[in-house]
């Protein structure tokens, strides 16, 4: 299609659509009043659809975001400890002797203390 002619259509629809509006401006205003309802339905429950979801969405985030922080201050907790063992070595409760293993210090308490 030439673009003169679809402009030409354009220009005529402007023109129609003024005069049809002027024309039927009280049938319009009633079929907007008219669509009012509908539009307050549909954007409500699109709101209500849309935030319900969030809502759920945010919450199931936050578990899991409580989750993931127990687990980390879990595993957090799990490293100082086995730092503690790996400065402080395996110490003789009795004598205050320090063992780099356990078992060091299992045969070092079998053999001087019992
Ligand atoms: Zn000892």
């Amino acid at each position: 299609m030439h673009p003169a002619l679809k402009i030409l259509i354009g220009a005529l629809m402007v023109v129609v659509g003024v005069y049809s509006s002027v024309t039927f401006w009280d049938e319009l205003l009633i079929a907007f009043k008219a669509g009012i309802g509908p539009l307050l339905v549909l954007i409500g429950a699109f709101i209500v659809w849309l935030e319900s979801d969030e809502w759920k969405m945010r919450r199931e985030q936050r578990d899991t975001g409580i989750q993931q922080r127990f687990e980390t201050e879990t595993e957090e907790e799990a490293d100082e400890e086995a730092v503690e063992e790996e400065e402080e070595g395996f110490t003789c409760g009795e004598c205050g002797k320090t063992f780099d293993t356990q078992r060091g210090r299992s045969i070092h308490q079998a053999q001087k203390h019992e």
